[in-house]
């Protein structure tokens, strides 16, 4: 055995998220089950876990989560879920970036899972308000108008669907005011931690064990398998192991392509006076950081921004108003909405990638143990993507898009 398994340590979330306020967020958990005989141990309860636990067991793998939290308790219930095709990264951009073979593969692999996603939820029946959604990208300081056109046609060349607006089209038809905007399909939204509930009580229904408090210290591959040892000194075995322990990621994972940052969020009271096309719409903007926002149905307003280049500053409870008021101001002089004093305020680290992209594959020097770090502004996009591939690796039928989420 070696410390290969401490993960990273982070407070997860600042303040009061709303979705902790909403019923169906804790799925069945039990107590520490037997030590061997899985197929895999899925390490992380959030939502990547409940995407790659709900598929293994779809696939008829015996399934172990652990998490070293509550299940659905890290920082899941910070996201305002907004699921996007769009990445961080624009698609322009990250052509010249990556190349294009790898930059549309990526674009086209997130399209599919949004549409993925959402059947999979309807498929399982899962009570969390998932609703397919079309986004709006506004021009910002860091794309204009001459941008976004140039991104509109990276996306045609590429077969992803979308329109170009003029400043005056967009006023028009949204009463913004800003120099160009893309609009597409293939987006949606849920509320995360129902979410990932849900999907985690499918898989314990198919006969996968969730153990809660159970925290991954160390971790040695065996011929033909895994054996991961605990704080508490149990040593469970398995044949596969995949850490989904989001910004809490292991030491082995460390790279220069992705750092840790802080960001914030708000939810609205309920009820509040807003277009009726925002019920529609996922919106966001081409600015560093930018602004972005969505309703749910009850009609409050989720609302995200101000990040900072500073892995700590999130845990700052000071500065939950301040930032509050400004993400506040800046959606009333955007879109002429005043949400009042918001209900929910909260904030959390935030994981970047330099060229947007998750990083999905094994760990370095292992061949049975996994790492899901879904980090980007459509997170939940690509832990769909990583349950996918990590799945299908497992099984034994290897994903022809794993290349493009390799380790860098
Ligand atoms: C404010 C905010 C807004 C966001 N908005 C969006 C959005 O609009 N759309 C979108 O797609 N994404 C968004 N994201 C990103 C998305 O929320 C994340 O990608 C997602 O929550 C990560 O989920 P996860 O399951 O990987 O991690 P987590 O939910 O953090 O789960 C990881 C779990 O691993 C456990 N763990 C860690 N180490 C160990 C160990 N050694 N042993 C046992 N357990 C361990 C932790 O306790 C934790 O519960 C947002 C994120 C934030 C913070």
């Amino acid at each position: 055995m070696t410390k290969d398994a401490e993960t990273r340590k982070d407070d997860l979330r600042t303040g009061d998220s709303f979705w902790l306020h909403t019923p169906r967020i804790t799925p069945p958990a039990g107590p520490m089950p037997a030590r061997s005989g899985w197929d895999a141990v899925v390490v992380g309860a959030g939502i990547s876990g409940a995407l790659v636990a709900e598929a293994l067991s779809r696939a008829g793998r015996k399934v172990l989560v652990l998490d070293r939290r509550r299940a659905v308790r890290g920082s899941t219930p910070a996201s305002t879920a907004m699921i996007q095709h769009e990445i961080d990264v624009p698609l322009s951009r990250l052509i010249r970036q990556t190349g294009r073979a790898r930059a549309e593969g990526a674009w086209l692999r997130s399209v599919r899972a949004v549409g993925d996603l959402v059947a999979l939820t309807r498929r399982l029946k899962i009570d969390c308000d998932m609703q397919p959604k079309r986004a709006l990208y506004l021009a910002g300081d860091d794309m204009g108008g001459r941008g976004l056109k140039t991104e509109a046609k990276a996306r045609h060349e590429a077969g992803i669907a979308c329109e170009y607006l003029s400043r005056a089209a967009l006023r028009e038809r949204f009463g913004i005011d800003r120099t160009a905007a893309i609009v597409s399909d293939a987006s949606a939204s849920a509320n995360p931690a129902q979410l990932a509930a849900g999907l985690l009580a499918a898989a314990v229904a198919r006969g996968a064990v969730i153990a809660e408090g159970v925290e991954v210290t160390d971790m040695a591959e065996l011929p033909g398998g895994v054996a991961l040892a605990t704080r508490d000194g149990c040593v469970i075995t398995a044949a596969h192991a995949v850490f989904c322990t989001g910004y809490e990621f292991l030491p082995s994972m460390e790279s220069p392509s992705h750092e840790i940052t802080s960001t914030w969020a708000l939810a609205s009271p309920p009820r509040v006076t807003h277009p009726a096309w925002l019920d529609q719409f996922l919106v966001w903007e081409a600015s560093d950081p930018y602004l972005y926002f969505r309703t749910t149905p009850q009609g409050r307003l989720i609302v995200g921004g101000e990040d900072e280049d500073s892995p700590d500053r999130n845990e700052d409870p000071a500065l939950l108003d301040h930032k509050a008021a400004v993400i506040g101001e800046k959606l009333r002089a955007l879109t002429g909405i005043e949400i009042g004093t918001p209900a929910y305020v909260w904030s959390a680290p935030f994981g970047n990638t330099t060229d947007g992209l998750p990083i999905i594959d094994r760990v370095p020097g292992h061949e049975r143990v996994f790492s899901v770090m879904g980090f980007g502004g459509n997170g939940i996009t690509f832990s769909m993507i990583a349950a996918q591939i990590v799945a299908a690796a497992i099984v034994g039928k290897p994903d022809p898009d794993a290349g493009l989420f390799a380790f860098r």
